[in-house]
């Protein structure tokens, strides 16, 4: 039995992903939020230094030795987001018809109508008519004329812009590569700490994910791939993205800028139903609960955010600037938590309506149907049919725990995706897989030395269980194991009774 503290059995299963910041970064704070119920903590490399990202790391491994939990880290690369340069004052009102140069040559510094950015070949990638829009949006500018290294440009949609905010050219194919130098440096402390996933900002194609996968293996990383769906040819090339991702993130903050924002939320459903029937997890962020950077309560039309996107069958939802740099972080994901669990309550009462034809309302479910379509090879038919029976079987049981030992995580993943009523435990005998399961939906993952056999994993899951007064007599327990290395042709379902 490990000497880890126990833990309870998670009562909100939808994963909460909390963006660190100076709001949120330091020991104390840490363990307030993951105590609300933060599973992942997002490091976002857009910001800071290694060495501040590495003193983050530890003390969130020492807030999860302390909680007696798995808690996952999400390493956010930057990604190839282009920005404006210093602009002179700071800041430039853009009024409409003023006319910008953007430049890669060297600029007056007094004239803060010459705007330079990080990406010295972007004058040159754009073309005459062509939109730029600014600090997310809300200013935008048209090509009127090209010239080798430089552009002039109109404002079509006035506002003010500040040095270092973001450039998008919605629907350019711009020639800047998925990694940049900056993320490939960010890739040797990658190598250095355990995170369980590293996110990749500014998909296009499956080949982005595959170079960034050999980038990682090749520094001895075992770190999950996290695809950021931003761009719109990241939504053209769903299907192979998501196949090639171990985890998609609906990033609507650039999402919206790059395609027009009121595509969005069609777009976030699809990317959830791609990812629920691929059987690969997904997080849904930006803008949750803006409104809570500087008020203690969200607006209803952000709760209803929340909610639906629990109700599309997101696994996990994510709070950005709301913990990185807002005033209410640890009420932020209280809420988060709060209204995940109201939404939860409506899945499981449609599911419990159908009881007795399970399967025909599992159908209209949020979810959908659960087909897996991807990943060759990942999710195998024999598990599929096995965590299907089990769910089932629990259902009918009512039974207490479904208690799954996976040695990839895959079963528990498979599993995840049924969206069981009954809590899940997760057995696994490798630590990162352990932490990686905190992302899963309703999974509860546990780091046990070995994976013995059937009989030993039910012994040690009714102890547990007992130690965390989660089960009583006449409980039912069912137990799904999965494949493991040195048995590759077991899957076995058991309903144990608790005498
Ligand atoms: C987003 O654009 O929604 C997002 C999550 O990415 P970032 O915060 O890195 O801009």
């Amino acid at each position: 039995m490990s000497n880890a503290q126990v833990e309870p059995v998670g009562k909100v299963r939808t994963k909460i992903v909390a963006t660190l910041g100076p709001a949120s970064r330091d020991p104390a704070m840490l363990r307030r939020l993951a105590e609300a119920g933060v599973d992942v903590f997002r490091l976002n490399f857009s910001h800071g230094s290694h060495a501040e990202h590495s003193a983050t790391f530890e003390a969130i491994q020492e807030v999860a030795r302390d909680l007696g939990r798995q808690i996952a880290v999400l390493q956010d690369l930057c990604g190839p987001k282009i920005r404006l340069g210093t602009i002179a004052g700071d800041v430039v009102a853009c009024d409409l018809d003023a006319e910008f140069v953007l430049t890669s040559k060297p600029t007056e510094p007094e004239n803060p109508h010459e705007l330079t950015c990080t990406y010295k070949e972007l004058p040159d990638d754009l073309d005459v008519g062509q939109v730029v829009l600014f600090a997310d949006g809300t200013v935008g500018m048209t090509v009127l004329e090209k010239r080798p290294a430089w552009v002039r440009m109109k404002v079509t949609l006035p506002g003010r812009i500040r040095s270092n905010q973001g450039i998008n050219v919605p629907g350019a194919a711009l020639s800047v590569s998925a990694l940049t130098d900056k993320d490939l440096a960010d890739l040797e402390w990658t190598a250095k700490h355990d995170v369980s996933y590293v996110g990749l900002s500014f998909v296009r194609h499956a080949a982005d994910v595959t170079r960034l996968r050999s980038e990682l293996e090749a520094r001895g990383s075992r770190a999950r791939i996290i695809s950021k769906i931003e761009k719109p040819q990241a939504v053209a090339n769903l299907e192979s993205i998501v196949a090639e991702s171990d985890g998609i993130m609906v990033a609507r903050g650039d999402l919206g800028v790059e395609i027009d924002v009121a595509k969005v939320p069609a777009v976030q459903k699809r990317i959830i139903e791609i990812c629920h029937k691929a059987r690969v997890p997904v997080i849904t962020a930006t803008q949750m609960l803006n409104s809570m950077e500087s008020s203690s309560r969200p607006t209803r039309a952000e709760a209803s955010d929340v909610f639906n996107a629990v109700l599309d069958g997101t696994d996990a939802v994510m709070l950005s600037g709301e913990t990185a740099i807002g005033q209410y972080p640890v009420d932020a994901v209280s809420m988060m938590s709060q209204i995940a669990h109201e939404a939860e309550n409506l899945i499981f009462a449609r599911y419990e309506e159908g009881f007795g034809d399970w399967l025909a309302v599992r159908k209209d479910a949020p979810g959908g149907p659960s087909r897996p379509v991807s990943r060759a090879g990942q999710v195998l038919p024999i598990t599929e049919a096995v965590v299907e029976s089990a769910s089932h079987v629990a259902s009918r049981l009512r039974a207490a725990l479904m208690v799954v030992a996976t040695h990839s995580g895959r079963t528990a993943l498979a599993l995840s995706k049924q969206r069981n009523a009954t809590p899940t435990l997760a057995l696994t005998d490798d630590a990162e897989v352990a932490q990686a399961m905190a992302l899963y939906w309703g999974v509860t993952p546990l780091h046990i030395p070995e994976l013995f056999d059937t009989g030993q994993v039910l012994a040690f899951a009714d102890e547990w269980c007992r130690r965390s007064d989660l089960i009583n007599t006449g409980d039912r327990l069912v137990v799904v194991r999965g494949v493991i290395p040195d048995n590759p042709s077991h899957n076995a379902l058991l309903v144990h009774e608790v005498e």
